[in-house]
C-alpha cells in the first residue's frame, strides 16, 4: 500500500515511529528490524541516526514508544482510536496477532487495513474506553496551571517597568520578555509620563538601547536598574502582566504539541516543566534527557533529581525540587 512513498514521506514516518527500519547488517542481539522513539524529536530539526532504538521482532510489531504515546493520547481523544481484537484462535495471520491489544489510530491505518478490512480478516475494531473520569475539562485545566504559574512567576520574577539589556545584552522588559527585534520592541504598548508614547519616541528609545548595546553596556556586572533612566519609555503594570501571561501561555502550547502525554503528567511536573521552559525556552527530551527518562518511569525521586538549573537561584531550584517530590504518586 505504501511503496509509491517519496524518500521524504518515508523519512516522515520513520522519524515519527510509525515505519519500521531494517538493519542490513544485525550484530548480534540485535533484530532485523528496529523504530526510533518518536518523543525523541524536537521542535526544529532531529536526525534519525541520533535517536533511540527500539528493537521489534517483526515489521508487523507496533512500536511500543508509539503505543505508549497514543495511549496516553487516548485518554484526551478516546474517538480517535480503537483497540485491535483479533478473535483469538490459530487462524488469526500472524500480522494481526501481534496487534491484538494495541492501539490504533482511526486517522492513520495500518498496513492492510483497519480491522476487518483485509481480505477474509475476522478482527474487530475494540472503542477505546479512557481510565480516568475528566471532571474537568482541557480548558479548565489550562486555566489553572496557566493562573497558578502567573502568581508563581509573578513573585519569582521581578517586573521592570523599563528597558534593559539583559546579561546576554539583548533588549528586555517586563518579567525578562526579549524586545531586542524592532518588531518585537515596536509591539509593546509603551507609554511615556502615563500617555501612549509616540512612534518618534519608541523609535528614540530603541536606537539609545542599540547604542548601550554597542558600547557593550551589559553583562553580570550590570543591573537592570543601572537602565532606569537611559530613556523614558515605560510599561504599565497591567502590561507588564499581560506579557507575563502571553508568555506562560506560548510556552503551555508548545509543551501541548511537543511534549507527548504532556495534559496527563501530574500537576506538579506540569508546572516545573512550564517554569523550564518559560526560564530556559526549552523543555525538550533532547535537551533533558535523564529528566525523561525518569518521566518514563514514573520516577518521582529521578525527576525531582534531574530540574535543576545553573542560571537560576536556589530558590527556584529548592521549589521544582519540592514541587516534584510532592507528586503522591503516579501509576499506569
Ligand atoms: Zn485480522
Amino acid at each position: 500500500m505504501d511503496k509509491d512513498l517519496s524518500f521524504a514521506e518515508d523519512l516522515e514516518l520513520k522519524l515519527d515511529g510509525k515505519r519500521p527500519i531494517r538493519r542490513e547488517n544485525p550484530k548480534k542481539g540485535q533484530s532485523r528490524w528496529y523504530y526510533v522513539d518518536p518523543r525523541e524529536r524536537d521542535e526544529d530539526f532531529t536526525l534519525l541516526s541520533q535517536m533511540k532504538t527500539i528493537d521489534v521482532p517483526s515489521p508487523n510489531t507496533p512500536n511500543p514508544a508509539l503505543q505508549q504515546v497514543m495511549f496516553e493520547d487516548a485518554e484526551n481523544n478516546p474517538d480517535k482510536y480503537y483497540i485491535w481484537r483479533t478473535v483469538g484462535d490459530d487462524k488469526v495471520r500472524d500480522s494481526h496477532a501481534e496487534r491484538e491489544g494495541c492501539i490504533f489510530s482511526w486517522d492513520d491505518a495500518p498496513e492492510g487495513g483497519h480491522p476487518g478490512e483485509d481480505y477474509n480478516c475476522r478482527c474487530i475494531a475494540e472503542p477505546y474506553v479512557p481510565r480516568k473520569d475528566s471532571s474537568e475539562s482541557d480548558e479548565q485545566w489550562r486555566q489553572r496551571l496557566l493562573t497558578t504559574m502567573k502568581e508563581y512567576l509573578l513573585e519569582e520574577e521581578d517586573l521592570k517597568n523599563h528597558i534593559y539589556l539583559d546579561t546576554k545584552g539583548f533588549k528586555t522588559v517586563g518579567a525578562g520578555k526579549n524586545i531586542d527585534k524592532w518588531g518585537d520592541f515596536k509591539k509593546i504598548n509603551w507609554e511615556v509620563d502615563g500617555r501612549p508614547a509616540t512612534e518618534e519616541e519608541k523609535l528614540a528609545g530603541f536606537e539609545r538601547y542599540e547604542e548601550l548595546k554597542q558600547q557593550k553596556f551589559f553583562g553580570p556586572n550590570v543591573t537592570s536598574d543601572f537602565f532606569e533612566d537611559k530613556s523614558n519609555l515605560r510599561i504599565s503594570e497591567k502590561e507588564a502582566e499581560h506579557l507575563l501571561e502571553q508568555h506562560i501561555k506560548n510556552d503551555l502550547n508548545k509543551l501541548e504539541t511537543y511534549v507527548s502525554g504532556f495534559r496527563d503528567f501530574p500537576f506538579g511536573l506540569q508546572q516545573v516543566l512550564l517554569d523550564i521552559r518559560y526560564n530556559t525556552g526549552n523543555a525538550d527530551r533532547r535537551n533533558w534527557p535523564n529528566l525523561y527518562e525518569a518521566i518514563d518511569k514514573r520516577d518521582i525521586r529521578g525527576m525531582a533529581n534531574n530540574v535543576n538549573r545553573k542560571d537560576v537561584g536556589e530558590s527556584r531550584n529548592q521549589w521544582a525540587k519540592e514541587t516534584i517530590l510532592s507528586i503522591k504518586n503516579w501509576g499506569y
